[in-house]
Formats: structure tokens, C-alpha cells, sequence
């Protein structure tokens, strides 16, 4: 799979999940970002709803929609995303990251950090997805590190996309009163900030970035697949914020694209 094109790099913050079925301005942008980036061979998603011991990648031909969510409505269960797998791709990330720090996983498929953006953003569902799992062992350093050894996909077609949000605090969020915390604010803009100057260090080093950060991030699997994203990120690559928006108080939908 060789491409004339350095494909960008997608984070995106994906939210409720009820934005698979919801018209917002979130899923207006998702859409758009796809209209904007070259279409692409294959789709890398590193989701915040997969998390296991050491770090997998899906290679089943054909990826069941999983629904991993529950008090939603009925209409969200009974979405499909029937896009095909990539073994092959699957195979050649185990070949850029080494046998024994990625296992092939027949068992997983695609999670709703997945499917809910790719349904807008490729609603034919015809393009082949991988997702990668997040290793609850190893450290946001460690995976910053490992995630670097996946660049030349850009050069082979894929599109490798972070799912997740990077302010996302459940216990603290507010359902009925859309008001962001002061310190989500704070957060966000921080990240913003750091994250147009190609601060990646001190992204990854988040809990040296104080207690916004602390509330901002309770527990890091929604904020690891920005750090994924910004290790694919080149000296040349321009940066654009394409969704900026703290919802229910404690929600970041801050999107980004790299290159
Ligand atoms: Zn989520």
C-alpha cells in the first residue's frame, strides 16, 4: 500500500455516544474533516474503550460493531458498522512495533469509539478498520515511544485516528447544565496551547500540569489516544484545532488535526 501522500493524523473527541445518532456541531465537523483529508487506504483507530493487559491490534476479516455502552436508546444499539478488517495492516503494525509488544486479537471488533465518528465521517463503512488496543501496564512515556514506530504508516495510506476526549471527568459531569468548569476551561486551553507549540513532552508528562489536569484527567484512557496521535506528528506537519468545545461541564470535544 504506497501512497503519493503523507496522510494526516486525526485526534478527535468523541463524547456522548448518543452523537453517532444526534445531529450536532460536533458530528457536522467529523464529517467535514473527512471531506478535507485524502480518502484513505485503511483506518488505524487507537480508541479509549479499548484497554488491556499488553497491547493488541484487531485482525478479523470482519470486525462485529460492539456496543459497549448501556441506558442509551434502543436506536443506538441497533447500529451497524460493517466495515472490513485489515489483517494485513494488522500484520504489518506487528511487523513496525515488534512481535512482543503487539499481539494480533481475533476477538475484539470495533468499540463505540470507533464506530460512532467513522459512521459519520465514512458512512459507506467501506473503507477496512484496525483498532489498537491502550496497555493498562505500560506508562503514558512508554506508549508515546512505542506509537512513534507507527509513522510510516502515514506513507502507506492510513489514516491513523485517537479516540477519545482530553478533558473527561464522568463522576463530576452535568447532564442537565452545559456550563464548563472553570478548570476544564482551564485545561483545555492548556492542552491547546501545548499541543500547537509540539509540547508532546510535557503532554505526556500531564500530571506535572496541576490540578486542572488532576479533575481534566481522573483516569488517563481518554486522554492517551491524543498522545498516540501527537507521536505521529513531524517537524513539517501543521496543526489545526478543528472542534473546540467544553461540553456538560466537564466534556472536551477538542479535535485536532496533524498534518
Ligand atoms: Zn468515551
Amino acid at each position: 500500500m504506497i501512497s503519493e501522500q503523507c496522510m494526516p493524523v486525526l485526534f478527535i473527541g468523541h463524547g456522548n455516544p448518543m452523537n453517532a445518532i444526534e445531529e450536532t456541531t460536533f458530528t457536522a465537523a467529523w464529517r467535514e474533516i473527512a471531506v478535507t483529508t485524502p480518502r484513505p487506504q485503511a483506518i488505524l483507530c487507537v480508541s479509549a474503550h479499548w484497554e488491556t493487559d499488553g497491547t493488541k491490534v484487531t485482525a478479523m476479516k470482519s470486525p462485529k460493531t460492539i456496543h459497549d455502552f448501556y441506558g442509551f436508546p434502543e436506536e443506538l444499539f441497533q447500529i451497524q458498522y460493517p466495515a472490513p478488517g485489515a489483517p494485513e495492516l494488522a500484520n504489518r503494525v506487528v511487523e513496525l512495533l515488534g512481535s512482543s509488544e503487539v499481539k494480533r486479537d481475533e476477538s475484539w471488533g470495533l468499540d463505540h469509539g470507533t464506530w460512532s465518528l467513522l459512521r459519520r465521517m465514512y458512512p459507506e463503512a467501506d473503507i477496512p478498520v484496525i483498532q489498537l488496543s491502550l496497555d493498562r501496564k505500560k506508562s503514558p512515556h512508554e506508549q508515546v515511544t512505542m506509537a512513534k514506530q507507527l509513522l510510516p504508516l502515514r506513507d502507506e495510506g492510513v489514516l491513523v485516528i485517537g479516540s477519545g476526549n482530553i478533558v473527561h471527568n464522568l463522576g463530576l459531569i452535568r447532564w442537565h447544565d452545559n456550563t464548563p468548569y472553570p478548570w476544564a476551561l482551564e485545561f483545555n486551553a492548556l492542552a491547546t496551547g501545548l499541543i500547537i507549540a509540539g509540547e508532546t513532552d510535557r503532554l505526556t508528562d500531564y500530571r506535572s500540569l496541576g490540578e486542572a489536569a488532576r479533575l481534566s484527567i481522573p483516569t488517563n484512557e481518554h486522554y492517551l489516544p491524543l498522545l498516540y496521535a501527537l507521536a505521529l506528528r513531524t517537524r513539517e506537519d501543521p496543526v489545526s484545532i478543528f472542534a473546540d468545545q467544553v461540553v456538560l461541564g466537564s466534556l472536551s470535544m477538542q479535535s485536532v488535526r496533524i498534518g
